[in-house]
């Protein structure tokens, strides 16, 4: 609809007008919405900083024009120069492979437009219910599950808040409120302050998290201002990271992750199993390790969802299974995520069983 105003436009247009950055000052540190426009949107424009060079490009970018690429700047310092393998970098590179239709991949694997009752809200698990306040994503995860989700119809306006709003109001099953998206964190401390502090007035609410990949790929995102949110609601806490590899924990982000450790906020961290990036054992208890270093508790491992353009990074049940057992023997209980898929129409994840 022309009359709104979606959130996300705003946002975007705060990024616009940010003055290009000056050659002559030394570097000041800058703002995360300046490394988020910024970031990297051109296949051949990322492979040039990696030194890396591949012979079909058109087909990569021709992918692009399903799903764009967007990698901002911490995210392509993580990765090794040269490295056409680079666990990192594969998350992010569109494939040739994704042009081609594979069987059982499909537009949306879960169904969520059907859960979609209300514009921005999704509820199918009892007791919490999913909001999506941003459509949009500070990168995009080439296995993302909502790389088609109608994500145009679900552009939320000022006047949908109110609407979400109420409808938890109504329901005193709700006790959770899960900021999600689209990525949450792409609306600014503003916004999100005064979301919460609406939501605050609803007596049932208790519990506010917030699942977020920003703070992974922009460490900036995690502004005192936002700390100081988190610290001040009377809602508990908690923020789901997605983080699918070791390497993607550096200092920033460590020094950032820190700075919510202090401030009580629960941290847990959701990867997505992926061939080729994550699922052999010795990356899966790297991984395990560094976030517990950073005082994050791995919390789920998901098989990937069966998103149309993602059958390249498939593992199966079997291989699944096998390396969830043989972090069973390799790590502390509580090193071990939770090995789940996500199935359409059901109330919860669904666990992945142990092979007997
Ligand atoms: C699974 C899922 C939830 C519900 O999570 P639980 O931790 O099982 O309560 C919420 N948001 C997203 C995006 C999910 O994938
Ligand atoms: S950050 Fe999450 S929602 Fe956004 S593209 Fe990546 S996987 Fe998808």
């Amino acid at each position: 609809m022309i009359t709104e105003t979606p959130l996300v436009i705003e946002s975007l247009t705060d990024i616009n007008i940010v003055p290009a950055q000056s050659s002559v000052q030394p570097q000041a540190e800058q703002s995360w919405n300046q490394v988020l426009a910024g970031a990297t949107k051109g296949v051949k424009s990322l492979l040039d900083q990696l030194d890396l060079s591949v012979s079909d490009l058109n087909d990569r970018q021709q992918a692009c024009l399903d799903f764009p690429l967007l990698v901002p700047q911490p995210f392509i310092d993580k990765m090794e120069k040269g490295n056409a393998s680079d666990p990192l970098l594969l998350q992010v590179l569109p494939q040739s492979s994704e042009l081609e239709p594979a069987e059982g991949f499909i537009n949306d694997p879960l169904a969520e437009k059907h859960s979609n009752l209300q514009k921005g809200l999704i509820h199918k698990y009892h007791g919490r219910v999913l909001v999506l306040l941003s459509t949009g994503c500070a990168v995009n995860c080439r296995y993302c599950f909502r790389r088609h989700f109608p994500y145009q119809e679900n552009r939320i306006g000022k006047n949908d808040w109110q609407a979400i709003l109420d409808y938890v109001a109504k329901d005193n099953s709700i006790e959770e409120l899960i900021l999600s998206g689209g990525d949450p964190l792409m609306l600014n401390d503003q916004q999100l302050g005064k979301f919460i502090k609406q939501a605050e007035a609803i007596p049932h609410l208790q519990r506010l998290r917030i699942h977020t990949r920003l703070p992974v790929v922009i460490p900036q995102r995690i502004t005192p201002k936002f700390v100081e949110i988190l610290q001040s609601t009377r809602f508990d806490c908690a923020i789901v990271l997605h983080i699918n590899h070791s390497y993607e924990l550096d200092e920033k982000l460590i020094l950032a992750l820190s700075n919510l450790r202090k401030a009580g906020i629960t941290l847990l961290n959701q990867a997505v199993l992926l061939r080729g990036i994550n699922d052999c054992l010795s990356d899966q208890t790297e991984l395990s390790k560094a976030l517990f270093k950073a005082g994050v508790l791995p919390y789920y491992l998901h098989l990937l969802d069966k998103v149309k353009g993602a059958h390249h990074f498939e593992v199966s049940e079997k291989d699944a299974q096998l390396l969830h057992q043989q972090l069973l023997l390799n790590l502390s209980g509580y090193l071990v995520p939770k090995l789940v898929r996500e199935e359409s129409g059901k109330g919860s994840k669904t666990p992945v069983p142990m092979r007997p």
